[in-house]
């Protein structure tokens, strides 16, 4: 299945290499410009790919604003200390059971707009975002990825004041302000990528990196993640989980976004992300 979704004006579109297709235009209808509906229909969107011809290209990549590749997923989950070095620096010993929590949609954010902080704790989280795809109950950890309709990348921006302001801490809110939930640039077929199992994930901030992992070392994997949710509540296609950050966010140092600063999130085989806060 192989595709690379792209959201551009709130609009479907397919990209191959550098080059930007509208897909309700060459699907010839067939397909709305509803991305959600997109993403819920990704099985057919390697035939349609495989179709494209240069000549029918609307745009070329540099030349469009890019949105957030899932705009409005039902659910959005999210998963805490889900990395070794993440947790130990967190000094939380590792969870027995995947941490999740909520992030609520209402923050999903383009890949290159810009992240509104109102605080002076934000803090960045560079995390691998799964995509399901088709409605998902019961699934065993050896048929997860076969739900998933796609991987990008996400930053899980905190508000480390207000998650730690109740007693006990909570998550949700502190992780959903407004803007808080950056996501792109593409939805990635995983057949595009070596092994979605195996992914070099960096964050930098002001040019200067500062979480560098592989997402082999989650302490619960996609597979993992997808079968502990599943066996709660039924997954639907465009649901989306931000699967845990590595080590190195600011809180661990105190070193909280300020205005100003750009925040760039990257993940081998899908791409980068750039925001920057105000
Ligand atoms: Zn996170």
């Amino acid at each position: 299945m192989t595709f690379k979704l792209a959201n551009v004006n709130d609009r479907a579109n397919l990209v191959v290499e550098d080059l930007v297709f509208d897909l309700e235009k060459v699907s010839n209808g067939n397909f709305s410009s509803d991305v959600m509906d997109a993403v819920a229909r990704h099985q057919e969107l390697h035939v349609i790919t495989e179709s494209l011809s240069a000549e029918s290209a609307d745009w070329a990549l540099p030349e469009v604003e890019l949105s957030a590749p899932v705009p409005h997923p039902r659910n959005s989950f999210g998963v805490g200390l889900n990395y070794r070095d993440h947790a130990a620096e967190s000094s939380m010993e590792l969870p027995p059971v995947p941490v999740i929590f909520a992030k609520y949609p209402s923050c999903i954010n383009g890949p290159f707009n810009a992240i509104d902080l109102r605080t002076d704790t934000a803090d960045y989280e560079a995390e691998l975002v799964v995509v399901i795809g088709s409605t998902t109950r019961d699934v065993n950890p050896s048929r997860a990825w076969e739900h998933v309709a796609g991987i990008t990348c996400g930053q899980d921006i905190s508000d480390r004041g207000l998650q730690m302001a109740a007693k006990p801490p909570h998550f949700g809110l502190g992780k959903s302000r407004d803007t808080y939930g950056p996501l792109g640039p593409l939805l990635v077929s995983t057949d595009l990528v070596a092994n979605p199992d195996d992914l070099k994930i960096t964050c930098s901030v002001n040019g200067e990196i500062r979480q560098a992992d592989r997402t082999s070392n989650m302490v619960f994997d996609v597979s993992y993640l997808i079968s502990y949710i599943s066996n709660v509540l039924t997954l639907e296609a465009g649901d989306i989980i931000f699967t845990g950050t590595p080590a190195g966010v600011g809180a661990a140092n105190g070193r909280f976004l300020k205005p100003g600063d750009e925040i760039v999130t990257e993940i081998e085989s899908i791409g980068f992300m750039r925001n920057n806060c105000v």
